[in-house]
């Protein structure tokens, strides 16, 4: 069996950052260290993590003392001087490409403008956007949901990093024909898109496609639907022992590739046991 393993498989640069940020600050800070919900959406990571002593926690209700890390997707600002005033220590990995978006939304948001989120309402970076704008901006994933809302102008649009391009830009030119202009900040960040392209030109070369990734990662999800999008029959995974190989002795030519928050090691599992084959 031939494996192709795609050039952007795995963590994206955020996540790498995130990930170091979080190493240096457990080995420098005393007392306990908490990331604000799990670091990314992979559970191989966060246990790893938690073997270190890096908790995931979302409720910090009894909690007076210790450091908190801000992940990639970024942390409401309420929730921030909230945690801030029970005394924790905050370390920010806010990922520099949503932080940008955080800044757009403010500005806009206090000058008045009604600013719409296009992503998933319960995704962790539209709720730390969203805070970004008082909880006051729209959130929309579909032209359809777009439609349905009473929006007024002036209107800023920006998106969650990992959404679909091709959706955003059907709701964005819905806004400009409705207001004539609208401002655009075309927040999906580049290593998706990238990742993404790269799965569809795989996708037509190989027999079958694997994607490796966290179950609840959306941009893993969206990595499975475009390679189905393209008809060769797609294979999901979380971890190697996930992956069913009988169903895929079969295949001659095997494209792989992984989510922005899946580690490297879990790619080279589901590399050797495909070697196997
Ligand atoms: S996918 Fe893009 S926005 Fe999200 S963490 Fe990675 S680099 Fe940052």
């Amino acid at each position: 069996m031939e494996i192709i393993l795609a050039k952007n498989a795995g963590f994206c640069w955020g996540v790498k950052r995130a990930m170091d940020i979080v190493l240096k600050t457990a080995e420098s800070a005393s007392g306990r260290t908490f990331t604000y919900g799990p670091l990314i959406h992979n559970q191989e990571v966060v246990d790893a993590l938690a073997q270190k002593g890096i908790q995931p926690r979302d409720d910090f209700g009894g909690i007076r003392e210790g450091t908190v890390i801000i992940r990639t997707h970024g942390m409401p600002p309420k929730v921030k001087k909230d945690l801030q005033k029970k005394g924790l220590k905050l370390v920010d990995a806010t990922c520099p490409h949503v932080s940008k978006t955080q800044k757009e939304v403010e500005k806009h948001y206090k000058k008045g403008y009604t600013v719409v989120i296009v992503g998933d309402l319960k995704h962790a970076e539209v709720i730390s956007l969203s805070g970004h704008s008082d909880d006051r901006a729209f959130v929309v994933s579909s032209l359809e949901e777009a439609e349905r809302l009473n929006v007024l102008p002036p209107v800023l649009i920006v998106a969650q990093s990992t959404f679909n391009k091709e959706i955003f830009h059907q709701i964005v030119e819905y806004y400009k024909k409705k207001f004539g202009s609208v401002n655009v900040f075309n927040s999906i960040c580049r290593s998706a898109t990238n990742r993404q392209k790269e799965v569809l030109e795989l996708a037509k070369e190989v027999d079958a496609m694997i994607v490796v990734g966290g179950a609840s990662s959306a941009n893993t999800k969206r990595l499975v639907q475009i390679s189905e999008s393209t008809g060769v029959p797609t294979y999901y995974a979380e971890t190697a022992k996930h992956l069913d190989v009988k169903k895929l002795k079969k295949f001659k030519k095997v494209g792989v590739t992984a989510g922005a928050s899946t580690p490297d090691w879990v790619i080279n599992e589901i590399i050797e046991k495909l070697k196997k084959l």
